[in-house]
């Protein structure tokens, strides 16, 4: 009870001295200062009323605890429920301070070979400011310099921590299902897609989910990722530079034991046996939106995508030969480029 003592004393003080100022002021009425005079007695009354409805309240409370204390009874606790408010705040990007904008004309972007010996996680752009945690670039206006050049490569260094990670789960997805040893990683790029491409990528995974990566081994007519050499072919036949302009195509992929669909695999041996030679292949690192998958256990066992399903596993020799076909353009987008043998 002590506790509420102060409050009240102090509310009992306030309504007092507001209700004598207030009777003080009507006392002391004077129709030539009308309108200043006027507003002060509303004040008054009001700052009076407020306090003494507070008062009231201790009042009743105080008495609402002392007849709980008479009965011995547990005071109940009324707790009244606040609503919660939340404000979004708005992301405010700040651009980086940045002078890289003549970043097109910079050798690396023409001969990356040049400048492979960089420090360890720099951005894959910029190649002078650390990359911004797990992305490979240091801020938004690297991403968006990136992004306006885009469709293209960018070589990541061999002593890159992006490399080795790559190179990591290369080796780790090999699985020697035909005897064969792990090539050597000879180059790795990071592709940067176009923004429309990305958006529709990330609609389609908003809605299925489930993602995963996978590689896709395909050929090329021309000579990209070889020692830095990055400039996409015009050559319509060359499988690998189309890729990289504009994703997969669901109607230019082959037929395969699944039917019309684009094929991956978990494993990295299986995807190198559709390069053009395993001294000298290429093979995309690609992210896949699987969905709802539906397992099979034999070749041809579905030839199109089955109602409900998004995507079709044969998980063939325990994963060794895994074949992973979706059936979808926007299910899969590249993301890597390697260059292998
Ligand atoms: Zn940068
Ligand atoms: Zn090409």
């Amino acid at each position: 009870m002590g506790k509420s003592v102060g409050p009240w004393f102090f509310w009992g003080c306030m309504g007092a001295v507001s209700t004598a100022r207030k009777f003080q002021l009507d006392s002391t009425y004077d129709p030539d200062h009308f309108y200043s005079d006027h507003k002060r007695l509303e004040a008054m009354e009001a700052l009076g009323f407020a306090n003494w409805t507070i008062l009231t309240l201790y009042a009743i409370s105080l008495c609402v605890r002392v007849a709980y204390a008479s009965s011995g009874e547990q005071i109940p606790t009324i707790t009244f429920p606040i609503p919660r408010i939340t404000f979004s705040i708005p992301r405010i990007a700040f651009p980086i301070p940045h002078n890289d904008l003549s970043i097109p004309n910079l050798p690396f972007l023409r001969d990356q070979a040049s400048i492979r010996n960089d420090s360890n996680s720099t951005c894959l752009m910029c190649r002078r400011r650390p990359r911004n945690g797990r992305f490979d670039f240091s801020g938004i206006n690297c991403r968006d310099e990136a992004k306006r050049l885009s469709p293209m490569l960018l070589e990541i260094p061999r002593d890159h921590a992006t490399f080795s990670m790559i190179q990591l789960k290369f080796q780790q997805s090999w699985k020697p299902a035909n005897g064969t040893t792990c090539p050597r990683v000879k180059y790795f790029y990071r592709i940067v897609e176009t923004s429309n491409s990305v958006a529709s990528y990330h609609n389609y995974l908003r809605t299925y989910g489930n993602e995963g990566f996978f590689y896709h081994g395909t050929r090329r007519s021309c000579r990209l990722g070889d020692n830095g050499h990055t400039t996409l072919c015009a050559s319509p036949l060359c499988n690998a530079c189309s890729i990289i302009r504009t994703s997969f195509a669901v109607t230019l992929a082959n037929p395969g034991a699944f039917g019309q669909g684009i094929y991956t695999s978990s494993a990295s041996n299986k995807s190198a046996s559709y390069s053009n030679s395993p001294s000298n292949g290429i093979m995309f690192l690609t992210k896949v939106v699987l969905g709802n998958i539906y397992n099979v256990n034999r070749f041809a066992e579905v030839t199109t995508c089955p109602t409900g399903y998004q995507s079709v596993v044969f998980d063939r020799m325990n994963g060794q030969l895994n074949e992973t076909v979706v059936y979808t353009d926007d299910a899969i987008r590249p993301v890597y480029l390697i260059v292998f043998g």
